[in-house]
C-alpha cells in the first residue's frame, strides 16, 4: 500500500496498488503548481486510491480543460490531480510518504521548461546546514 500526505499532515491519502510510470513533468501547470522546475508524478488507478482524511480540506483546480488539480487549503500542498475519464489518479510524487525502489522514467514537457534549469546540468550536493568556503 502506498500512502502520502500533505505538507502539514491534516490531508492523507491511501492506495493499494504499486506507482505506475514516473515521470517528471516540465509543463508550465506543473511548475506553477509546484513553484519549481518540474512536477514528479505517478499515476494509479482511481479505484484503488481512496482518501484517509481530511478530505473536507481539499478544494480543486481545474488547471487546464477537464484537469483538476487538488490541494490542501491548509497548507496548500499540491497532493493529487486527475484527468477526466482516464481512471487513473496523478499522485504528486513529493507528497507520498511509503518510501518505494522505482525510479522516473522519462522528462514530459520539455517544450515548456523552465529558462534556467536542463536535467542534463549535473550540480555539487551540499550537506544539510553547511556551505562551501568559496
Ligand atoms: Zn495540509
Ligand atoms: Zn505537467
Amino acid at each position: 500500500m502506498l500512502t502520502g500526505s500533505c505538507m502539514c499532515g491534516s490531508v492523507a491519502y491511501e492506495v493499494d496498488a504499486e506507482p505506475g510510470r514516473i515521470v517528471h513533468c516540465h509543463c508550465a501547470t506543473c511548475r506553477k503548481a509546484q513553484g519549481s522546475a518540474f512536477s514528479t508524478v505517478t499515476n494509479v488507478p482511481h479505484d484503488r486510491f481512496r482518501w484517509a482524511k481530511g478530505e473536507n480540506l481539499i478544494r480543486g483546480f481545474e488547471s487546464s480543460p477537464g484537469k483538476k488539480r487538488y490541494f490542501c487549503t491548509q497548507c496548500g500542498s499540491h497532493i493529487v490531480a486527475e484527468r477526466a475519464g482516464t481512471g487513473t489518479i496523478l499522485l504528486r510524487m513529493g507528497c507520498l510518504d511509503t518510501p518505494i525502489t522505482q525510479r522516473p522514467k522519462v522528462h514530459i514537457w520539455r517544450s515548456d521548461c523552465a529558462s534556467w534549469f536542463d536535467p542534463k546540468d549535473q550540480l555539487p550536493e551540499w550537506q544539510e546546514g553547511t556551505a562551501p568556503k568559496t
